[in-house]
């Protein structure tokens, strides 16, 4: 059923639940927000364009769950917490059927983390979804990705590298792993328990050592991981595929988060791990100098193939 653009602005509207700090959401030429007293405002943007974040034979539902997913992890790296966001839609056809998939995945991701959908564009145009999520933090406890520190351990959440072996490997793909490629969960209770023990953080969406890359220049210092210290989950292990190291070091699209914790904090995250809903490990440290070194079971330097995903590479 083809809509007209204010039949599809109504339709995500009806939808849209609200929050009482929205003052007015959807349907005048801004939304009104009341943002807490004493708290800063957390503002990221993402975009997903078809062919080049998706394919054709995505299911809404699933597009829909992680374009909202891939801004909300970002909100997790800053320790804050998600309020609102802005939806800007470029659709090629105005199809019902597929706005009412893809709110569903968006929905039920807005409603369990407690996200309003308060405005956003609609225009006509090849398939694209751009969201802007704001969250709100104290502004001295945001986590950043200039606070590592030499000696600092390097941290992450949860495994990588099923996304992008799901991605290679289509439908062959265990269930397992296209779950993880599909419905990424961000990681935000802890990121905010994570305020006052990381000294710096960044979520990983295109590639662990790219990432921790940009968060150790931001540092101004370097890094050493040990291969046998990097988490797999059972899935990407029992495809016992050759790719799998380069997936779990570059692959991308994992939104786990990766930090670094001082010394002084490390027993205090550690006594605190069972109230995490991730697990988490302790994959190297922060040292002087600059880049990530990435060390094999005898401690050997692991030459290595591709760092992680550029848009403009080769280009
Ligand atoms: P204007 O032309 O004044 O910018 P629009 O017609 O673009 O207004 O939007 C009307 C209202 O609908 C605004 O409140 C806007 O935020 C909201 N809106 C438009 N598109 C979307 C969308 N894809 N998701 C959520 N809200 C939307
Ligand atoms: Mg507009």
């Amino acid at each position: 059923m083809g809509l007209s653009e204010f039949a599809l602005i109504e339709r995500i509207r009806a939808r849209a639940a609200g929050r009482d700090d929205v003052l007015l959401g959807i349907g005048d030429d801004a939304a009104l927000l009341q943002p807490p007293a004493g708290q800063a405002l957390a503002v990221s943007t993402d975009t997903l364009n078809l062919g080049v974040h998706f394919s054709a034979d995505v299911v809404p539902a699933d597009l829909g769950w992680k374009a909202l997913a891939v801004n909300l992890s970002d909100l997790a790296a800053m320790a804050a917490t998600p309020a609102w966001a802005t939806l800007s839609l470029s659709l090629p056809t105005p199809d019902a059927a597929w706005l009412d998939g893809f709110l569903d995945g968006l929905l039920a991701l807005a409603t369990a983390q407690g996200v309003a959908v308060v405005g956003g564009d609609t225009t006509h145009g090849p398939l694209s979804i751009s969201l802007t999520v704001i969250g709100f933090v104290p502004a001295d406890q945001a986590l950043r990705r200039d606070g590592a520190g030499v000696g600092d351990g390097v941290w992450i959440s949860g495994t990588t590298g099923d996304a992008a072996a799901a991605l290679a490997l289509g439908d062959a793909a265990p269930a397992a792993l296209r779950e993880r490629l599909h419905r990424p969960t961000p990681r935000l209770a802890l990121g905010r328990a994570l305020r006052g023990i990381a000294s710096a953080c960044i979520d990983i969406s295109d590639g662990l050592i790219a990432d921790l890359g940009h968060l150790l220049v931001a540092s101004g210092v370097g890094a050493e991981l040990c291969i046998a210290d990097l988490p797999i989950s059972p899935a990407l292990r029992a495809l016992d595929d050759p790719r799998r190291l380069d997936w779990q070091l570059a692959g991308g699209d994992d939104y786990e988060l990766c930090f670094s914790v001082p010394a002084a904090q490390e027993a205090n995250l550690v006594a605190r791990l069972d109230e995490f809903d991730v697990a988490l490990a302790r994959i190297g440290r922060i040292v002087a100098g600059s880049g990530c070194r990435v060390l094999d079971d005898e401690g050997r330097p692991l030459p290595l193939a591709r760092a992680g995903y550029d848009h403009f590479e080769r280009r």
